[in-house]
């Protein structure tokens, strides 16, 4: 076992060797722009694309012609969201999302909020789900969007597309999700779940980075959207600009590779993460778990420690790459907007450890772990706090 160990496979996964192998001939090769119709060279590229294209619309039971490429999901989302919202504006002015959502949705609709445009965050419930009932509600007549995520990058907590889809569909409101996290992992299908919009990353499963997709609905009610950049119209003028041939056949390479994997490695990888929860909470008191255990990603733990320190928690685990989850700048950690979100005392919203496991990730890595963060967390708990303040002494001598 060779350490540092690394688990933290939300904020990004390695390229599989298969992903690896199959887009570097792209680079030198066959390195054609698939714009240049009058040549080999770029019909060579063209080729491979599409070839791509048909592998991330299997992964998520979409047609090819339904998946445009982009530069990754912050790019997914904010075409998505500002898409819809310029290309529709006369038909509405409401959003509904969740204040759980990746800062990639949060800032696209704060950015549209500036523009006039109305938007509802939905409380979520303790176990950082929507409650569909609530959503029944927010729609109204002039919303044009839910965008919900499907899983949560801390929390890794899985919402209920298909109901919310089929509410969606029922009140003629576009459904987006961001899927960074889930696609590749859990099954996705955008005509069973009515999805309109899904965003996908690919360094998020296995795939390389700077490289991403958006499916786009074009089956029944097609989806329009205003497109964030212009240009030479590619993408069918969704998303001008040269596309990055090497990044889409490993993106393409990456989806096939999870399709065929996942029934067998999300059994392996929620065995693993309940072998890392059930060590911790054998060993040690005063440990919370964050966010449904039932409807979550396999490869997802977040849990808050009692009376530790996050830092000094992290600091000492410097063998296992690990994340809390938030953005954490380094002297004051950022309480978790998405805890808060929850509810979750703030005491234990400042320190949560976010485990992710992935593909690469042993029983031994596992093991070593549980060892490593009970024996920290028992030495950091006896470790007198500098932070406490001491006892305050008293004003007046009693006579
Ligand atoms: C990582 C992530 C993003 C951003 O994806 P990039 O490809 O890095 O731009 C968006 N949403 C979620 C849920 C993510 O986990």
């Amino acid at each position: 076992m060779k350490v540092p160990i690394y688990l933290d496979n939300h904020a990004t996964t390695p390229v599989d060797p298969r992903v690896a192998e199959a887009l570097l001939p792209f680079f030198t090769e066959t390195f054609g722009n698939p714009a240049s119709r009058n040549h080999a060279f770029g019909w060579a590229a063209a080729t491979a694309v599409e070839n791509a294209r048909k592998q991330v619309a299997k992964l998520i039971n979409s047609r090819a012609k339904e998946i445009v490429f982009t530069s990754g999901a912050t790019e997914s989302d904010n075409l998505a969201i500002k898409g819809v919202a310029h290309r529709y504006r006369e038909r509405g002015d409401h959003i509904v999302t969740l204040p759980t959502e990746h800062k990639a949705v949060l800032d696209s609709v704060k950015r549209l909020e500036q523009e006039g445009f109305r938007v509802t965050y939905m409380r979520v419930r303790p176990d950082g789900l929507v409650d569909v009932d609530d959503l029944k509600h927010a729609i109204t007549e002039k919303s044009l969007l839910v965008s919900i995520m499907a899983a949560n990058n801390e929390i890794g907590v899985l919402q209920p597309l298909t109901e919310i889809g089929r509410l969606c569909h029922e009140r003629g409101v576009l459904f987006h999700t961001d899927a960074a996290q889930a696609a590749g992992k859990i099954p996705l299908d955008v005509e069973a779940m009515q999805i309109d919009l899904l965003s996908i990353a690919g360094h998020k499963m296995y795939g390389p980075k700077g490289v991403g997709a958006l499916y786009v609905r074009q089956r029944g009610m097609p989806v329009e959207l205003a497109p964030l950049l212009d240009g030479g119209g590619h993408e069918g003028g969704l998303r001008s600009g040269t596309l990055n041939v090497p990044g889409i056949v490993g993106l393409g390479k990456a989806c096939e590779v999870c399709r065929e994997l996942m029934p067998e490695e999300s059994r392996r990888l929620a065995a693993l993460r309940d072998r890392l929860k059930d060590g911790l909470l054998a060993a040690l008191e005063g440990i919370h778990i964050n966010g449904s255990l039932e409807h979550r990603l396999p490869n997802n733990l977040n849990v808050s420690f009692r009376g530790v320190e996050l830092a000094a928690l992290m600091t000492d685990l410097n063998d296992i790459a690990l994340s809390s989850g938030s953005a954490c700048t380094s002297a004051t950690p950022e309480p978790s907007y998405v805890l808060a979100a929850l509810g979750v005392p703030e005491e234990l919203a400042h320190t949560p450890l976010r485990f992710g496991l992935g593909r690469f990730n042993t029983e031994e890595e596992v093991d070593y772990t549980i060892g490593r963060v009970v024996e920290t967390v028992k030495r950091l708990r006896e470790m007198p706090s500098l932070e406490e303040p001491l006892p305050a002494a008293p004003r007046f001598r009693q006579a």
